[in-house]
């Protein structure tokens, strides 16, 4: 059965694959159409437009942006961004570059947690990808000091722990109006890192619309079925667009497959004509 898969990650962020060996595993996984959603970049999108025309599956250009409201931390997926854009452009590479400035201050925190490790260390496993918190991760996985990028996470570099340190970011409401200036079409990732629930997660979300959100990614790798039925609920009430996708990053996250998330994602090719036309409209 065929199925399309709106969020997935290449070595142009943090995941492990190029964008042409995530068309391939695409191509296996039965997926018509894709979209690439690299964290605050869109350079891995050429190479995913040729892959896809060789294996006849169509590609969106995405991205996905972070950004912190002073609670929560929101994940905006850009669809159909015009990768052109020098403002938009520029607005990524300073968002990036507040990545950067981030790493040497985490490594210097876990060092102070008494874990030996350096960021030429983390430097030298990233090679030409991009520095990010899930190759410190991988390198504490090397070091044995956690046996997998979920429990660094949860021990030492999430939010809250003893090495989490906070980028500057926009707000959600800024991310939005950045998508829509270059033209995209802005979509609420992974809901359930907002913290509101129910009624004041319903007035969040109808605050972003307000701003211009576009859609909720209501289809998601790690979803419940209730999750799911919720947030599907969430978006008709709201007359927001309805996606989905896997949240692809290869070895970092180990359990997740383009296109099937943890084997039970199903993402209806149906929805992609709604995100086009809005993406026109
Ligand atoms: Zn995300
Ligand atoms: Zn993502």
């Amino acid at each position: 059965m065929s199925r399309i898969d709106l969020h997935l990650h290449t070595t142009h962020s943090d995941g492990s694959l190029r964008p042409s060996d995530v068309l391939a595993l695409a191509k296996q996984a039965s997926v018509t159409a894709l979209a690439i959603t690299d964290h605050d970049i869109t350079t891995g999108i050429n190479e995913a437009i040729a892959a896809g025309r060789e294996l006849g599956i169509e590609v969106i250009p995405g991205v996905e942006v972070s950004s912190f409201d002073g609670r929560s931390e929101f994940h905006i997926l850009g669809y159909y961004v015009q990768c052109e854009d020098p403002v938009f452009m520029s607005r990524l590479a300073t968002l990036r570059d507040s990545r950067h400035r981030r790493n040497p201050l985490i490594i210097e925190r876990l060092r102070g947690a008494g874990l030996d490790v350096t960021y030429d260390e983390v430097r030298a496993l990233a090679g030409t990808e991009s520095v990010g918190r899930p190759h410190i991760a991988r390198l504490m996985m090397q070091k044995k000091y956690v046996s997998s990028a979920k429990e660094a996470f949860d021990r030492y570099l999430g939010e809250g722990k003893p090495a989490y340190v906070a980028r500057e970011l926009p707000t959600p409401v800024e991310a939005i109006q950045w998508i829509r200036e270059a033209k995209g079409v802005a979509v609420l990732a992974h809901p359930t890192w907002v913290k509101d629930t129910g009624d004041a997660l319903r007035s969040c979300v109808t605050a972003l619309k307000n701003a211009g959100l576009g859609g909720v990614e209501v289809h998601y790798s790690t979803h419940s079925k209730s999750q799911t039925a919720q947030y599907l609920e969430l978006a008709r009430r709201l007359n927001l667009l309805v996606t989905g996708g896997s949240d692809f990053h290869g070895i970092t996250k180990p359990d997740i497959g383009v296109g099937c998330g943890r084997g039970d994602l199903k993402v209806n090719p149906s929805l992609l004509e709604p995100l086009k036309a809005a993406a026109n409209g």
